[in-house]
């Protein structure tokens, strides 16, 4: 080997360590000094749960996932750290934190946020306390601040795109529109072929009860993103894991349940006859939660066809 190629070579090698080796993410720094005194209510998910169930396991390779009280998120290990998606209790933390430290002998690095609903978020705190980062869509930071949340201020946030990259691993942070909530992301695992995809996606299960914080029309832009996607693997935050097909079920779902409310909302009918006359699919009655939440999703999607309605005022 020539001196210059060599060199080159030990070049290369040595920037593609260094590479490896460093924390990177691209996302805009959050001066937390300015929230230090704020203002912060009661945590609901602090008081101490020692016999609710709580699991860490292995999804392929170093991706693994946590749930916790019906809550699920996946967790990325690196030999440099940890990247974990909503911790969702803080009263299951600290397990969390410190299984993670025990099993794979690194610490929680960064924490990303799927969307401010508190029941996905609690127990950040705990992690930044521990000298993780936070990570969250700018639409995020409002809504923790205002409704005064106990949960971590982000460290991080981003507009439409933010990627981190730890101990050799890749993680794509991805906004798509409004959907759930309008801070809802999208995180995909390019090595892995996996995506985080909370409450908008699902498994064969209905959507949560009367749609809350709801945007039908970037809900289905999500689904659509979703459905382009190469993943095999996605979690919807809730009960098992899903894939692309049961996503487009999910979104099929929805857009069904609008067109129908929207034709009978057209033809004249109230409340009283329309939600009676919504049809559901041999597929869908058999979906969990389908007999609790059935009247309960006509009632959200006839509140949003109602308020955007055209040509009626
Ligand atoms: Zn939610």
């Amino acid at each position: 080997m020539k001196p210059v190629h060599y060199i080159a070579s030990i070049a290369l090698a040595v920037s593609l360590l260094a590479g490896s080796a460093v924390a990177e993410d691209n996302g805009i720094p959050v001066d937390r000094s300015k929230y230090a005194n704020r203002e912060m209510l009661p945590d609901f998910t602090a008081t101490p749960c020692p016999n609710d169930p709580r699991t860490l396991t292995q999804v392929k390779g170093n991706l693994y996932r946590l749930t916790t009280g019906g809550h699920t998120g996946l967790v990325l290990i690196t030999r440099e750290g940890a990247i974990l998606v909503d911790p969702a209790r803080t009263c299951t933390a600290a397990w969390f934190r410190d299984e993670i430290k025990n099993k794979f002998q690194v610490p929680v690095k960064y924490v990303i946020y799927t969307h401010v609903h508190a029941d996905h978020i609690s127990g950040s705190q705990v992690f930044q306390q521990d000298g993780a980062l936070v990570v969250a869509h700018k639409n995020a930071l409002e809504p923790i601040v205002g409704e005064k949340l106990a949960m971590a201020v982000p460290d991080r946030i981003f507009d439409k795109d933010m990627k981190i990259t730890l101990g050799g691993e890749t993680v794509l942070l991805h906004y798509v529109a409004p959907s759930h909530s309008n801070s809802m992301i999208m995180i995909l695992y390019p090595g892995y072929k996996a995506l985080q995809c909370t409450d908008v996606c699902g498994n064969h299960s209905m959507p949560f009860n009367d749609f809350p914080d709801f945007y039908y029309d970037g809900y289905v832009e999500t689904l659509d993103w979703v459905l382009d996607q190469d993943v095999d693997i996605v979690d919807p935050g809730h009960g098992p894991l899903a894939t692309k097909a049961d996503e487009k079920l999910a979104r099929d779902y929805v857009v069904d349940l609008h067109d129908q409310v929207l034709d009978l909302l057209r033809k004249g009918q109230s409340w009283d006859e329309l939600y009676r006359n919504v049809q559901f699919s041999d597929e869908v009655k058999k979906w969990s939660l389908y007999n609790e939440r059935r009247i309960l999703n006509i009632m959200g999607m006839y509140r949003w066809v109602s308020n955007h309605r055209r040509g009626e005022w």
